[in-house]
């Protein structure tokens, strides 16, 4: 039989629950300040050893756990690691969504919930928090009325940076028996970890990363911590030797050296809010920010324009842009960016 030179789109055989869904694109451009994707522009580049590449990593990246336990002050067995917590996001669908499940978030919120969600076959429900704020009453209401497998929080948000409270959370976690996973991704740039309250709630799962705070995203190195009960459901899917030795190897290496992280985490918290500052003395609006980034409103050609003075930041739509926060010479060329789109305005 002659084998068919290209496929047909008309006649691929994908699901199709997700035949709609469109490819995750990311902007490459060279020689630019890229401020779009909220990594460390710090790079802290921990050498690792490379030794062994013949062998298969540790399945169960025991060091790794037991450094990550021990950082955290919690029990190993309650950690499972993998290649970012994008891959925890997925893991927690795949042990627990049927399709036809409900899963609960907020809208506006990171992008790939509602990805996953319908990858799974489930449906994403969602409370607005268009305004900003995520209103913990609503969410709650949602949460007794459609009664979903899932809630996702993000904590501190993104993109908008908005922080919601431990007791707001804690609530919420007392009124459902939804699992409720809080997304820390960016939990470093501020207060307000759920990682001690972990042993009060059985339904709480906290997911972490290695890829903002501590430089090491192109390592693709996540986390989620919860009760044995539940990394033992998650352990049931989850592949085999998910995380290669060389991140976590560097991965160690950067809890070993935790204080440069948490030097250079201060110094992204201040230049936050000295970027947050000058944005409001420009006259933009601005929202607070827990995490390390900025969200704001600006006219819709704004994106094209700081590109051409160098500056890659991130679109949304709607005339909403995010911006990481980079190093001080990376920050200066952004705001020196607004500053000459507001001059051209001008004339
Ligand atoms: N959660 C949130 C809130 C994020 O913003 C991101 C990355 N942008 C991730 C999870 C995924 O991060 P990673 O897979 O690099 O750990």
């Amino acid at each position: 039989m002659p084998i068919p030179s290209r496929l047909d789109l008309e006649e691929t055989m994908i699901r199709e629950t997700i035949k709609e869904l469109i490819p995750y694109k990311v902007t490459q451009i060279e020689n630019v300040v890229r401020l779009d994707a909220n990594e460390n522009s710090n790079n802290l580049s921990f050498m690792i050893d490379a030794e062994d590449l013949n062998r298969y990593p540790d399945n169960d990246a025991s060091t790794l756990k037991k450094a990550i336990a021990s950082y955290l002050s919690v029990d190993q067995e309650e950690i499972i690691v993998g290649n970012g917590s994008s891959e925890m996001i997925e893991l927690l669908m795949k042990t627990y969504i049927e399709a036809g499940d409900n899963i609960l978030g907020f809208d506006i919120s990171f992008s790939m919930y509602k990805i996953f969600a319908k990858i799974y076959g489930a449906d994403y429900i969602s409370v607005s928090n268009d305004n900003y704020v995520m209103d913990m009453d609503d969410l709650i209401n949602q949460a007794i009325l459609k009664q979903p497998k899932l809630i996702l929080i993000c904590n501190p948000n993104n993109p908008t940076g908005y922080l919601i409270n431990k007791t707001d959370i804690e609530r919420l976690c007392k009124s459902t028996k939804s699992l409720v996973v809080v997304d820390e991704a960016y939990i470093e740039f501020c207060e307000g970890s759920m990682i001690n309250r972990l042993g009060d709630y059985d339904n709480l799962i906290i997911l972490r990363t290695f890829s903002k705070a501590w430089g090491l995203a192109g390592a693709r190195v996540g986390y989620l911590i919860a009760s044995q009960t539940i990394v033992n459901d998650i352990s049931k899917v989850k592949a085999p030797y998910n995380l290669n030795a060389l991140s976590q190897g560097a991965a160690i290496k950067a809890l070993e050296n935790s204080c440069e992280t948490f030097k250079n985490v201060d110094e992204i918290i201040n230049q936050r809010e000295y970027v947050y500052n000058q944005m409001c003395e420009m006259g933009y609006k601005v929202y607070k920010s827990a995490a390390n980034f900025l969200y704001f409103e600006e006219k819709e050609s704004l994106y094209d324009e700081l590109l051409s003075c160098g500056v890659l930041i991130r679109a949304f739509g709607n005339r909403k842009y995010r911006v990481t926060i980079g190093s001080k010479s990376d920050n200066e060329m952004f705001l020196e960016g607004l500053q000459s789109v507001q001059t051209r305005m001008v004339i």
